[in-house]
């Protein structure tokens, strides 16, 4: 009898499979390789290093190498079977490519980064789901805490804040967030970012792009807030222009939303959100008699619409002026342009 399939001998499977397709390689007769082939052998090492990097980065995450190496959660375990049998597929290709000789088929290579993406996210889950079980009642997501931890190392600073260090703390988030899922044009107007962790999305409607500062630099308000260390979640808000009317609107900030959403119930596709600030606050509405008041007893809000609709309402900016010391739709600030919506 074969031991139980765990997160651990599956990914030494896919490793083998990928091992395997690189040792065909290998054997191959290079004197007759163009661009194609190299690439092919390049694309497949990428795949087994990420891997390697991914195990790595995410074990300690989730209490250890041993932990997440044994994991045997049904559905971590279903995904990457599902996994194997695909790289299984793409090896016996180029087994089949290596008997009958001739150029390697420059599609292959796609196929490769495609099942490379589809490995990292599948890491990125299975540490997730372990991460969730670790939990009491609900929680972030394992990608949301990745963004919530960078903002959390803030929260000690007692010194203004210069704007070269607001610049920096912008950047460092955007890129906690490219590192956790992708931002994407979702229909004509929306745009929405997808996270590896959870495949829960988060939705910004009619937004021609997605800003990359805040509206209002925490520093000002720092010297107003009688708290400056709640001053890196006090700021949600960020500007931004509404794509059917080139109207300025002001949105939830997307560092704000992402560091704070949970994962979809089973099934659902959107991520829901939990307020950082009533977090914060001990969870306790302003006035529990008032009817109107959007407040939500367990704190999460289904969509990142209705999660501005309570921020707006519970918390709004009154401290500052929305446009004062604005650094609005600095579109370049993430130093990339990797994404054509951010
Ligand atoms: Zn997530
Ligand atoms: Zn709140």
């Amino acid at each position: 009898m074969s031991r139980p399939e765990t997160v651990g001998t599956l990914l030494a499977a896919i490793a083998n499979l990928v091992s395997e397709g690189l040792r065909i390689l290998s054997f191959a007769d290079k004197r007759q390789w163009g661009p194609d082939e190299h690439e092919q052998a390049r694309a497949l090492q990428e795949v087994l290093d990420e891997a390697k990097k991914d195990f790595q980065e995410l074990s300690p995450l989730v209490n250890g190498q041993f932990h997440y190496e044994h994991d045997r959660k049904y559905d971590s375990i279903e995904e990457l079977k599902a996994l194997c049998s695909k790289f299984q597929l793409h090896v016996n290709t180029l087994k089949d490519w290596a008997r009958t000789g001739g150029p390697i088929n420059p599609v292959w290579v796609r196929e490769t980064k495609s099942l490379q993406k589809q490995l990292h996210r599948a890491q990125c889950r299975a540490a997730r789901r372990i991460h969730a079980s670790e939990q009491e009642g609900t929680s972030r997501c394992l990608g949301a805490w990745l963004v919530h931890r960078v903002q959390r190392s803030w929260s000690n600073t007692t010194s203004e804040i210069t704007d070269e260090e607001l610049r920096r703390r912008h950047l460092q988030e955007i890129m906690a967030c490219k590192r956790v899922g992708v931002f994407e044009r979702f229909g004509e107007c929306d745009i929405a970012f997808i996270c590896n962790y959870c495949d829960g999305h988060l939705m910004w409607e009619d937004l021609d792009s997605m800003p990359a500062a805040r509206s209002a630099p925490p520093g000002t308000v720092e010297e107003v807030s009688p708290q400056p260390q709640r001053s890196n979640t006090l700021f949600w808000q960020a500007s931004s222009i509404a794509r059917t009317n080139g109207q300025e609107k002001q949105i939830v900030y997307a560092p704000f939303a992402i560091a704070n959403h949970i994962a979809p119930i089973h099934r659902d596709w959107q991520a829901r959100i939990i307020c950082p600030i009533c977090e914060e606050e001990g969870c306790r509405p302003q006035d529990e008699d008032d009817d109107e008041d959007p407040y939500r007893p367990d704190g999460e809000f289904d969509d990142v619409a209705a999660l501005q609709e309570h921020l707006e309402w519970e918390h709004p900016p009154t401290t500052v002026p929305p446009t004062a010391g604005t650094t609005a739709v600095a579109k370049d600030a993430s130093g990339t342009n990797s994404c054509s919506v951010m």
